[in-house]
């Protein structure tokens, strides 16, 4: 088949739905490539079709009666006739066989009487079409997204496939971007910094320039990367595959939010922001004096107060010489001394085993909901279709039914992927508090005492020179038997340790 390419634009069309002729050129273009299609020639008229009359158009009849060409391409059958003339010269052409095909990027024709008649009607009312050009494409979106599909441009690390229309992994900045985000998991690297790092690696916005920080948070954030798709306001399951996984996902959130938190003034001290005075709950400020010696030597001194902003306060200063001893004391009674690290693994790795079970049970019940919420979800869909449903009730519910399907299917995942959810809390607590009794036992840490201490409690109060915390279970429970697991084990500390925690024995030991 051999194809004219024709395109038009007169002065008269103020509209902007309407392409340029050089925007109708290179769509065309692009689409003759994706549909394999043979193009001769490119004819273009700067003229009404309001008329008959036009001479490029007449040079395009003329060419097909001729047989140097059997088949037009058109942005749309109102760039080739507005009138029943012309309309009815291209239709006569298709009956009388000179004229094989129609091809259209935004109308779809097949030569057949049904599709003769889309078309006549095309021409006659295409100012109709046009309208609903833009209505057209929200329909052609929404058909993607009920399909899993992106309607819009492919985010970082996808591109879009013009062969398939559909999202595609890019094999080598998809790595870039995992890079990234492990990187800003790590918690090391600011946006700009990730920004940097995608730059020297190929990842760039228009103009050759780095992606802007505020780009960088919305990729970080952006629940695409675990196959959600969000699209005005509603979401859609989508069929991407996926590269990034759900923990390293949220450990990136966590990060995002921690540098979107404002940022507590005075950081450089090692205990600001930690504790709240015990007596009037007002903040708790830092200062540096620095005494200076005869001698010439001099030496600083950092201290601790009450801000008293909320009302009056008799707490006195308290030097981090003071303060320091008793925040050690904190983290140590919740150490782990590392010998009891193969007791933990074993207990960890056993009961693992006996989850297994339990969550195979679990997974084939969930497996029965996700399927029930698919049933109503359809339901739902059906009585929209029939009109029954408000769109505005529709939307609605679908959005909360579609929400509960996703938690049952991410419940899922956790499940299948760790066994149960609550044995990775149990490693991280396993090796905080290994890592805390090391934090505990090295000098001249005061910063990492203060993480630590964030680590394993909350609620820090400073009263009378005393710091006093609330410790997290377990680290509660660890630390009410006096720190004994931060020695190594015996067997006394065993089976004191074990009840405390919730353990069993059996396991230990
Ligand atoms: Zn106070």
């Amino acid at each position: 088949m051999k194809y004219i390419a024709y395109c038009r634009k007169s002065t008269d069309e103020k509209d902007k739905q309407v392409l340029s002729i050089e925007a109708q050129i290179a769509e065309l273009k692009e689409f003759a490539k994706r549909e394999k299609l043979t193009v001769t020639e490119f004819i273009t008229e700067a003229k009404t079709a309001k008329a008959p009359g036009r001479e490029q158009f007449a040079e395009v009849l003329k060419k097909i009666e001729k047989g140097m060409a059997n088949a037009i391409l058109s942005w749309h059958p109102d760039r080739l006739a507005r009138n029943s003339i012309d309309g009815g010269k291209i239709i006569y052409l298709l009956d009388t066989g000179k004229l094989l095909d129609l091809k259209f990027p935004s109308f779809w024709f097949e030569s057949t009487p049904q599709g003769k008649f889309m078309l006549s009607i095309a021409f006659g009312q295409s100012k109709y079409y046009v309208d609903n050009l833009s209505e057209n494409v929200k329909r052609g979106n929404r058909q993607k997204l009920r399909n899993g599909v992106w309607p819009s441009k492919a985010p970082y690390g996808y591109i879009n496939n013009p062969k398939t229309r559909g999202i595609d992994i890019d094999e080598e900045k998809s790595k870039v971007v995992k890079q990234s985000f492990q990187l800003f998991a790590d918690g090391n690297v600011s946006f700009t910094g990730i920004s940097q790092f995608m730059f020297k690696f190929g990842i760039k916005r228009e103009g050759e320039k780095p992606v802007k920080v505020g780009q960088v948070k919305n990729m970080l954030s952006n629940r695409f990367y675990l196959g959600i798709l969000k699209y005005a306001g509603e979401y859609y399951q989508g069929s991407h595959k996926t590269f990034i996984s759900k923990k390293l996902f949220d450990e990136v959130q966590k990060q995002v939010e921690k540098i979107e938190r404002p940022r507590q003034k005075g950081h450089n001290f090692a205990f600001a922001g930690l504790a709240t005075c015990g007596e009037c709950g007002a903040a708790i400020t830092a200062e540096q004096h620095i005494k200076k010696y005869k001698n010439g030597t001099d030496q600083t001194f950092i201290y601790y107060r009450c801000t008293k902003k909320l009302r009056p306060c008799t707490q006195k200063y308290v030097s981090e010489i003071e303060l320091e001893p008793q925040i050690r004391k904190i983290v140590s009674d919740c150490g782990l001394h590392e010998d009891w690290e193969p007791y933990f693994e074993k207990w960890i790795t056993q009961a693992e085993e006996k989850d297994k079970l339990v969550a195979g049970v679990e997974e084939i019940q969930l497996d029965g909901q996700i399927q029930e919420s698919e049933v109503k979800l359809n339901r739902l869909l059906n009585g929209y279709l029939d009109q029954v449903i408000e769109p505005e009730i529709y939307k609605q519910k679908k959005n909360e039914l579609f929400e509960e399907k996703l938690k049952l299917e991410e419940k899922k995942s956790q499940i299948s992927k760790s066994g149960t959810v609550w044995l990775e809390p149990m490693r991280e607590f396993v090796n905080c508090a290994l890592q805390a009794q090391k934090v505990a036992r090295a000098e001249n840490n005061s910063h990492d005492l203060s993480i630590m201490g964030k680590k394993v409690g909350s609620n820090f109060f400073l009263n009378d020179r005393r710091l006093s915390a609330t410790l997290d279970f377990p680290f509660a429970a660890l630390s009410a038997e006096g720190g004994a697991a931060s020695a190594a084990p015996n067997s006394d500390s065993i089976s004191f340790l074990v009840t405390p925690l919730g353990l069993e024995p059996r396991f230990l030991g």
